[in-house]
C-alpha cells in the first residue's frame, strides 16, 4: 500500500493558499489545518439534524447529513491514500461538501431556491454547492480577523463541486482566476476534489438502499433487478449460503462499497499512470482522472435510476417533501414580511431576501420546525395528516 504523496497529490508546501495570509500553524500543515477548521464549525455540527432523504425525525438510524459526510470522508480517505493523493485535503473536502444543504434535503433547496427567487428577481437562486462555498467564505463567523473559516483555494475549490455559468461569471468577477474559473473554461479541479466527488455518489448509492430498506419502503427482493446487487448477492450467498436478512443486506452493501472503492483506485491508477502528471497542477488541463471504470459507471447509473424510480419518488417520500417546501417557503414569507423577526445579526445583512436565505439554509430541520411553529402559531408537526 502507498502512503506517500504522489507528484499529482495535493502538497500543502505548495498551496495555492488562503484569500486572507496566515502564518503556518506550527505542528499542522495547511490542509489538516483546513480539516480541523470544518470539524470545529457551526455548519458542521448542523448536519446531525439535516436531512438526507429521510426526514431527521423519522428515525433515529437513518442517515443525516452527518454520517453521510463522516462515511463520504472514510471513503475518499481510503481512496486518496491508495492513490498516493492528499488524504487531509479529500477529508477536508469530503466533511465540508454539504455544509450548504438546507434543512429537509433537496426539497428544502427547492422552495429556498423558488422563495428567493421570487422576493429578489435579480438574485441568482439558491444552490446548494455555492452555499457550502458561502459557509466557508462568509458565513462561519468564529475569527477575529476575516469572515468565514479562511479555508485554502484546493479546499474551496473542492467545496464548489457543481457551479452553473452564471454562477461561476459572478464569482470570477469576485475572485479572477479563483474556484468559479474552471467552471467557465471547462478545466478540471485538483485530483483529491474529482475524488470526493465519486467518494459522495459511492456513499449515498450504498446508504440510500440501506435506508430504503430500513424504512420498508424497499423490499430486498427488489434490489435483485439490479446486476451489481445480483452480483454480489449471489456471491455472498455462495460464500455463507445460510445468511438472511439484515446480515445478508449489510454483506451485500459492503461487498459493493469496496468493489465500488477497488475499481475507483485501479481504472484511476491506470488513468494517472498514462497521463503521469507532474504536478498536482498538471491536472486540470487534461481529462478527469480519478474515475470509475466505463462497467461500473453504467453499473452504478443503474442504481441511481432505480433510487429514483423506488426510493426518491415514493409516495411516502414525496408526501413528506410536499410538507417540507411549505415549512419552507412560509418560513422565508414570514421572514420578508417582518424582518424583526430574523436575530439581529442577520436582520442587518443585505439584501435582505438573501440573509433570509442564508439564515433558513442554515437552520437544522427541528429549529425550522420550531421556528415555522412559533412564527405561524401553529403547534402542530405539519408533517402529521
Ligand atoms: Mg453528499
Amino acid at each position: 500500500m502507498r502512503v506517500m504523496l504522489e507528484p499529482y497529490g495535493s502538497d500543502p508546501a505548495q498551496t495555492r493558499g488562503r484569500r486572507y495570509f496566515e502564518p503556518l500553524a506550527p505542528t499542522r500543515d495547511d490542509y489538516q489545518r483546513d480539516r480541523d477548521r470544518i470539524v470545529h464549525s457551526t455548519a458542521f455540527r448542523r448536519l446531525v439534524y439535516k436531512t438526507q432523504v429521510f426526514l431527521n425525525h423519522e428515525g433515529d438510524l437513518f442517515r443525516s447529513r452527518m454520517t453521510h459526510s463522516l462515511e463520504v470522508a472514510q471513503l475518499a480517505r481510503s481512496i486518496a491514500r491508495a492513490l498516493g493523493l492528499n488524504e487531509d485535503l479529500s477529508e477536508a473536502i469530503a466533511l465540508a461538501h454539504d455544509l450548504g444543504h438546507t434543512p429537509f434535503g433537496h426539497a428544502g433547496q427547492d422552495a429556498l431556491d423558488e422563495s428567493l427567487r421570487a422576493a429578489d428577481p435579480a438574485s441568482y437562486g439558491f444552490e446548494h454547492n455555492l452555499q457550502s462555498l458561502r459557509v466557508v467564505d462568509v458565513l462561519e463567523q468564529r475569527y477575529p480577523e476575516f469572515d468565514g473559516l479562511n479555508l485554502t483555494f484546493e479546499a474551496r475549490e473542492g467545496i464548489l463541486k457543481h457551479c452553473s455559468r452564471l454562477h461561476a461569471a459572478d464569482l470570477e468577477l469576485q475572485e479572477p482566476g479563483g474556484v468559479g474559473r474552471r467552471f467557465l473554461d471547462r478545466s478540471q479541479p485538483g485530483l483529491e476534489a474529482q475524488l470526493c466527488n465519486l467518494a459522495d455518489e459511492i456513499a449515498y448509492n450504498a446508504h440510500d438502499i440501506d435506508d430504503g430498506v430500513r424504512s420498508g419502503i424497499l423490499v430486498y427482493e427488489q434490489l435483485l433487478a439490479l446486476p451489481l446487487w445480483r452480483r454480489f448477492h449471489d456471491e455472498a450467498l455462495a460464500q455463507h449460503p445460510a445468511l438472511v436478512g439484515q446480515r445478508l443486506l449489510y454483506d451485500v452493501i459492503r461487498r459493493i462499497l469496496s468493489q465500488q472503492v477497488y475499481d475507483v483506485i485501479d481504472t484511476s491508477a491506470v488513468a494517472l499512470l498514462q497521463y503521469a502528471p507532474q504536478s498536482a497542477d498538471a491536472v486540470r488541463d487534461g481529462p478527469a482522472l480519478v474515475v470509475s471504470s466505463p462497467a461500473m459507471v453504467s453499473d452504478s447509473a443503474h442504481v441511481k435510476a432505480f433510487l429514483r424510480t423506488h426510493l426518491y419518488r415514493h409516495p411516502r417520500v414525496t408526501q413528506k417533501t410536499e410538507a417540507a417546501k411549505d415549512v419552507v417557503r412560509e418560513l422565508f414569507r414570514a421572514y420578508h414580511a417582518d424582518p424583526g423577526q430574523l436575530p439581529e445579526d442577520h436582520r442587518i445583512r443585505l439584501p435582505l431576501p438573501q440573509a433570509i436565505a442564508d439564515y433558513i439554509a442554515g437552520m437544522t430541520d427541528r429549529f425550522a420546525l420550531r421556528e415555522h411553529e412559533r412564527l405561524q402559531g401553529v403547534c402542530r408537526s405539519p408533517f402529521r395528516a
